[in-house]
């Protein structure tokens, strides 16, 4: 796999006795107020790179942020739970610092031998890690001898451990989950298969509009439903009755759509939705976009769109999805976002990409993930990279000339 910019990736790096620090996205969630982890999925996708590191090795230290301490020690937002459960997934010890940087840090990096571990604490406890300070950059460097990213979902942020220390660093590379999501991601900036179908939805006009406005640029046509959708239907002069609508956002929906026509992207929007009164209605009423009452929700994509989306999916040679299609947390609401996971499973001539942190969740719970060509772990992230933005997290990765 030959990654853009010249970036290498893990295995290509010479890490035989060598301290190498992994920057890793260990921000788990947790049963409320206890040290439980509810979901080790960002924990468990690391160790193919751990693993490797291991079998090399390598003097492992790791780094990641845990929540929002805002540059202070906060003990209620400690890695030591997490430490334990790498801990049992590898069946190695774990030696974790008190501290991300410090003496107490530097002794615990000191102290390891080949193919072990060491884990500093939650990063963001210092105010150095947001801030991007260079004298915090420089403390990490001086820790390892090897820089390697594994943390996509960061790769956003310009901090001291995702781009400020790289530069200090020598040698640097990508792990296997960062490797996977610049491989897949970048296809889609790339020359693309055509029909190029960009399916968006959730929850905001005002998170997305700037990948609206990005994709326009790249693809053939986009599809859109979620509440995103009732902004657009209101500003087509459609009544929404009680639904959630963007007010303020009216006047950028019209000017994506006269955009699109310029451009030529075709726009499909809901031509039915399931409404309820509330999220806990029953059982969905469906009606056509034009027949809306004043207390009626549309909270999800109506059958007929179901069938023109599932349509025009399968047409499609690339896709990128982001966004449900309705509350899909409640089953009522769910199926508009169950049949697109299914329409993309279903298509096995195109390259499909889901991105975003409930698309993925939704099409984990469609139980569709492994059938389609990638889903990002990153939210905010995969959204930039799709627009083309540069992600310091990724450029820091770049061959330096
Ligand atoms: P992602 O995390 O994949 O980028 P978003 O965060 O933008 O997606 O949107 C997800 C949220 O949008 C979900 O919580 C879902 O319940 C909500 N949503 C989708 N459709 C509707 C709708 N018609 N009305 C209200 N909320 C909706
Ligand atoms: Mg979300």
């Amino acid at each position: 796999m030959a990654l853009p910019g010249g970036i290498k990736t893990v295995e290509e790096l010479a890490v035989e006795g060598k301290r190498v620090f992994v920057r890793v996205d260990y921000n788990v969630p947790f049963e409320k107020g206890t040290k439980k982890i509810t979901d080790d999925a960002r924990i468990r996708a690391t160790l193919p790179t751990l693993k490797h590191l291991i079998e090399r090795g390598a003097r492992i230290v790791l780094g990641s942020h845990l929540g929002r301490p805002d540059g202070k020690v906060k003990p209620e937002l400690s890695l030591e739970p997490v430490a334990a459960k790498l801990a049992e997934l590898l069946s190695l010890d774990i030696a974790l610092a008190d501290e991300p940087v410090g003496d107490g840090a530097r002794k615990v990096v000191s102290d390891l031998r080949d193919g072990q571990i060491a884990m500093l604490e939650n990063l963001r406890w210092n105010p150095g890690e947001e801030a991007n300070d260079e004298a915090m950059a420089r403390t990490l460097a001086s820790y390892c001898d090897i820089y390697v990213n594994d943390a996509f979902g960061t790769a956003h942020r310009a901090h001291a451990s995702t781009a400020g220390m790289v530069k200090f660093v020598s040698e640097k590379g990508a792990g296997f989950v960062m490797a996977k999501e610049i491989e897949f991601l970048s296809r889609l900036l790339g020359k693309v298969d055509r029909p190029y179908v960009a399916v968006l939805g959730g929850a905001k006009v005002s998170d997305k509009i700037e990948v609206l406005d990005a994709l326009l640029e790249r693809v053939n046509a986009i599809v859109i439903g979620g509440a995103m959708a009732n902004t657009f239907l209101e500003a087509m002069g459609k009544k929404v009755g009680a639904s959630k609508v963007e007010t303020d956002k009216l006047a950028n929906a019209r000017n994506f759509l006269r955009k699109a026509v310029e451009k030529k992207v075709t726009v499909h929007l809901p031509t039915d939705v399931a409404c309820g009164l509330s999220l806990d209605t029953a059982t969905p009423t469906v009606v056509l976009v034009d027949h809306i009452s004043d207390h009626q929700m549309a909270l999800d994509i109506g059958p007929g769109t179901v069938e023109l989306f599932r349509r025009v999916l399968a047409e499609a040679r690339t896709v990128f999805w982001n966004g449900p299609m309705g509350v899909f947390e409640k089953p009522q609401w769910a199926n508009g976002t169950m049949a697109v996971a299914q329409a993309l499973a279903d298509n096995k001539l195109a390259l499909t990409v889901v991105g975003g942190g409930d698309s993925a969740a939704a099409i984990a719970q469609a139980g569709l993930a492994d059938k389609v060509s990638h889903v990002s772990t990153g939210g905010g992230a995969s959204l930039e990279f799709v627009q083309g933005l540069a992600l310091p997290g990724i450029e820091a990765l770049k061959e330096t000339k």
